[in-house]
């Protein structure tokens, strides 16, 4: 239905602003992007990764409704604590199904002075216009982005999650082109991510990205399956533990996560590129 459908529906506004549809909103947030951050996590997923420990964030177009000023007058009093290298995170869900919201935010952000970083799984990313120039101009105003690559081969990709990953490869090498800093995240699952050769292949993957400050590995945990329940859809992954120390571990070699130290000097501003030379 034409409706349902976010890339088809017009825009929503409200006061000659975008209306964004938030899921929640964290004051503190110290681990999505650098610093401590004011963290929207933002309605909507086209995904269904099988570990979502938010499947209430799945639906679009419900959630509290609010324009970037709303947003920025709840995000403003926590400023003090943001420092250098702190700011505001947009997360979600997926933020880039909203990327007109967040287009006018960041470019409030930075007629301000505040960091910004996209939180994204890089799902709707396309080259085809008119998405990828709105992409393009989200990008002058963002200073970072943290990027989920879920799985690296396409056909586990979409096991995973429903969708292959192609345009979310395509996404990390235009990253890269450009000099963009990415902070790249994988979640490590027994029994569907948790696999040497896959884990191997994604390192050397990243090997060839020449943006990337730092690699993180998120273990797997259940903490979100209660909601699964409150909502009435079967998770699939019951019974599956979090992986063992020594499987992060692992996990971390493969990646070379040692090897991305740029984000311990990196600051807001500063393209990766121009770090670089
Ligand atoms: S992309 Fe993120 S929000 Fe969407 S289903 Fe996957 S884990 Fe959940």
């Amino acid at each position: 239905m034409k409706a349902d459908n976010p890339y088809l529906a017009p825009v929503p506004t409200k006061d000659g602003q975008v209306v964004g549809y938030v899921h929640s909103l964290e004051t503190f947030g110290a681990v999505d992007g650098p610093g401590i951050r004011f963290v929207a996590f933002m309605q909507g997923c086209n995904m269904r990764c099988k570990f979502c420990h938010n499947p209430d964030t799945w639906k679009t177009r419900v959630g509290l409704k609010m324009t970037s000023d709303e947003l920025l007058e709840k995000a403003l009093p926590y400023r003090a604590f943001w420092g250098e290298d702190g700011g505001i995170t947009l997360s979600g869900g997926e933020i880039l199904l909203q990327p007109e919201f967040a287009l006018e935010l960041f470019k409030k952000c930075k007629a301000q002075g505040i960091s910004t970083c996209l939180d994204t799984c890089g799902q709707p990313f396309t080259r085809r216009e008119p998405w990828f120039s709105l992409f393009n101009e989200l990008l002058e105003v963002t200073d970072i982005l943290l990027v989920d690559i879920k799985h690296i081969d396409s056909d586990e990709h979409k096991r995973l999650t429903g969708y292959p990953n192609e345009n979310i490869l395509d996404l990390c090498e235009y990253l890269s082109e450009l000099g963009k800093p990415v902070w790249i995240r994988h979640v490590l699952i027994p029994g569907l991510t948790d696999n040497d050769k896959y884990l191997q292949q994604l390192g050397e993957y990243i090997k060839t990205l020449k943006n990337v400050e730092k690699v993180e590995v998120l273990p797997y945990h259940t903490m979100g399956v209660h909601k699964y329940k409150e909502m009435g859809i079967r998770y699939r992954l019951e019974g599956v533990e979090p992986p063992t120390a020594e499987r992060v571990e692992n996990a971390e070699k493969l990646l070379h996560v040692a090897d991305y130290q740029g984000y311990l000097t990196w600051h807001p501003g500063i393209n990766t590129k121009q770090q670089k030379l």
